[in-house]
């Protein structure tokens, strides 16, 4: 296992991330939001915002994984806060010495593609990472580093407002207890009491004492003087005197409005212009005015202020953050969207607007988005959306959609979870949704042009088929016995790419909706038992046992569910080692009949095993070299049983075994 590297400062960066006081908080809506961008802006399951401390890496938000923390030992974020680039990109962990015996890397979640980039706070500490990951190897567009750069600058502005609203919460917290300390010896003692002076020399919020109608500055203490950027020989000048830039501001008339009414005055974020240390700048302030009463008159006021500069600075920025966030938004070309679970109050950004078609600016309630959902998909976009809403889980889909005003027809991605907002009090169904029309046509583009090769290569291989069968009955007749097995290799290369080519036609038929299902009521047992009895003529390699068949009527297309049968029993022979044993089994079970082919081969490895099923899918690894394919033939079975309402899946284990298993509805 490689060697995770620490940083020389080590104990000083443990000590930064500790005063984020974040490790083992709950999950927040706002970091959740973050990862699901990050994922969907670079089109990966796994997005994580993780920390690193001596011993784990612990995710403040684990988007597509399910655990919360890893030991340190493994972690990739280690190693990207430990270099000096802004992001660290592994293209293929499988082949990065410092990953390649990863536990992460060769099991779940078999992370192939990393890219992580490192959360440097203010003083040049990295915390942690914002990263993500893929199963599959990958490459990131220059667009897309962009915006995943954009996403971690807005997780490092989050932590630092984080943390300096908890220090402004601490000060606030003693300005009011200060006060309050303040109004009590006020009450019962005489100001120039040398108890009530030596209680605001030592206060550690800033406090200033006014007198009299001009003001004099009676008391000032040490934070006060800091805070106005000023020296001690303000002491016995009339404000206007010592800080005469405070002329005309706010914070001056309110100060006379408390001399004059004698009722408190509170300020927050209150912007107030100062000449600090000779140089003019403007401050925001929380503060409070209260009069000054002895012997029931108002003789003056005492000020009490605490500096939130930094705060609001902190929060303008994220404003602008988020700004540049929406234009990361904008440049994948995705629209958002989020829902009130309870209210069902609906909000759509002006983008999301246009991919429906409707005007930027115009109203577009939740029913009239879902009617511009191509109807045959609407009806799946409607179960997801409602999985979603009452049961939690994730959206995501790609569906066809009508332009209401253009009446054209997109496809869109649609990505979605749902999450309590920052305050815990509502439930958001929150999402994106990116226009992904320009892939789909070049998928078409690619899948007629197949269609068309296969088709004109059709009629050539029939012919030649036709002259090779000629010829072998031409060689038995005249005595040519050594041309015959030439022949019959000839003849058997014909027919596999023969099998090939219908393999392309079948894909390019059913995606352009060809592909008809022809149903009439059959027994499955008889469609087996033809599979047997060819078997015995084509499967010389392996055993194969048909037990038990059980009879079990279905109203299905009898070609095409042979189809799907054959094709089991040929991976089986094509995966796993001759001589070994091959068995096929048809049963019912609730209401369904379940066949099964099980074979003693190579098997999957879980994470191809969701892809199986998608079209031109093959698993990568040095035993396939030797085995030809394309990967459209479980995508066709796939295809075939969804559209007899059936299920398709498989049971597997690596070096183990495969059980690959269809069903359908009985009769
Ligand atoms: P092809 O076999 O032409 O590649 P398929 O769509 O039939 O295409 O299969 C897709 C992939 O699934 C194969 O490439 C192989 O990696 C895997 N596969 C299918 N059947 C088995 C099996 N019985 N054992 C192990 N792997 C299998």
């Amino acid at each position: 296992m490689a060697i995770t590297p620490s940083s020389p400062n080590e104990q000083e960066r443990l000590a930064a991330l500790q005063s984020y006081q974040i490790l083992d908080t709950e999950a927040e809506k706002d970091y959740d939001d973050l990862t699901t961008l990050a994922s969907a802006i670079c089109q990966v399951p796994i997005a994580l915002i993780s920390f690193v401390d001596d011993e784990r890496q612990w995710f403040k938000s684990h988007h597509g994984l399910a655990a919360s923390e890893t030991p340190v030992e493994q972690s990739f974020c280690a190693h990207a806060i430990a270099s000096t680039h802004d992001i660290m990109i592994v293209e293929d962990a499988h082949k990065d010495d410092r990953f390649k015996d990863n536990p992460l890397v060769t099991g779940e979640p078999n992370i192939t593609f990393y890219a992580g980039i490192p959360l440097v706070n203010e003083d040049g500490y990295s915390l942690g990472t914002l990263c993500v990951i893929d199963p599959k190897p990958k490459i990131l567009s220059t667009q897309q580093l962009n915006a995943l750069r954009i996403v971690a600058k807005q997780v490092m502005d989050k932590l630092e407002l984080r943390r300096k609203l908890q220090t402004l919460e601490g000060a606030n917290h003693s300005l009011k207890s200060s006060q309050q300390q303040i109004t009590q010896l006020n009450t019962h003692l005489k100001f120039n009491d040398a108890r009530t002076r030596s209680l605001i020399q030592q206060a550690p919020v800033a406090i200033i004492v006014f007198r009299g109608e001009d003001l004099f500055i009676e008391a000032v203490n040490p934070p006060m003087l800091t805070l106005l950027g000023k020296q001690g020989d303000i002491l016995n000048k009339p404000l206007l005197e010592a800080i005469p830039e405070l002329n005309g501001q706010e914070p001056y008339k309110l100060l006379y409005s408390v001399l004059k009414t004698g009722n408190p005055v509170y300020g927050y974020d209150t912007a107030v212009k100062l000449k600090r240390n000779g140089v003019e700048e403007t401050g925001y302030y929380n503060f409070s005015y209260s009069p000054l009463i002895e012997d029931g008159e108002i003789t003056g006021v005492i000020d009490m202020a605490v500096d939130v500069t930094e705060q609001v600075r902190v929060r303008k920025k994220i404003e602008r953050t988020e700004e540049s966030l929406r234009m990361a938004v904008d440049a994948a070309d995705s629209g958002t969207y989020s829902m009130n679970t309870r209210t069902f109050e609906f909000y759509a950004s002006p983008r999301l607007k246009e991919l429906f078609g409707f005007n930027r600016d115009e109203d577009m309630s939740y029913e009239a988005c879902m009617a511009c959902i191509r109807e045959d998909y609407r009806l799946t976009v409607q179960t997801l959306t409602e999985a979603s809403l009452y049961q939690g889980e994730r959206f995501e889909l790609e569906y066809p959609v009508i332009g209401y005003h253009d009446g054209e027809e997109r496809w869109l991605r649609g990505l979605g979870t749902v999450q309590p907002d920052s305050h815990g009090t509502d439930v958001f169904f929150t999402g994106i949704i990116t226009d992904i029309t320009e892939r789909k046509e070049d998928d078409q583009r690619k899948s007629d042009f197949i269609g068309m090769v296969s088709h004109e290569l059709k009629t050539p291989l029939t012919s030649m088929s036709g002259y090779v069968q000629m010829l072998l009955r031409i060689a038995g007749k005249d005595g040519h016995s050594a041309m015959i097995p030439i022949l019959e290799k000839a003849s058997k290369q014909v027919s596999k790419m023969t099998t090939m080519i219908n393999g392309f036609l079948n894909v390019s038929r059913l995606e352009s909706g060809k592909i008809h299902v022809d149903r009439q009521r059959f027994d499955i047992k008889d469609l087996i038992k033809e599979a047997e009895e060819e078997s015995i003529s084509t499967i010389a390699t392996h055993r194969v046992i048909f037990k038990p068949v059980e009879t079990s009527y279905v109203d299905a297309d009898r070609d095409k569910i042979g189809q799907v049968i054959s094709n089991f029993l040929s991976n089986a022979v094509k995966y796993s080692a001759p001589d070994t044993t091959i068995h096929v089994a048809c049963i019912t079970l609730d209401g369904y009949v379940q066949v099964s082919v099980t074979d003693s081969g190579m098997g999957i490895n879980s994470r191809d095993i969701e892809k199986l099923f998608d079209r031109y899918y093959r698993v990568e690894g040095s035993e396939m070299v030797s085995i030809s394919g394309f990967g459209i033939g479980l995508y066709l079975c796939a295809e075939i049983i969804k559209r007899h309402n059936g299920n398709i899946w498989v049971e597997s284990e690596k070096d183990k075994g495969s059980t690959f298993y269809f069903n359908l509805p009985l009769a």
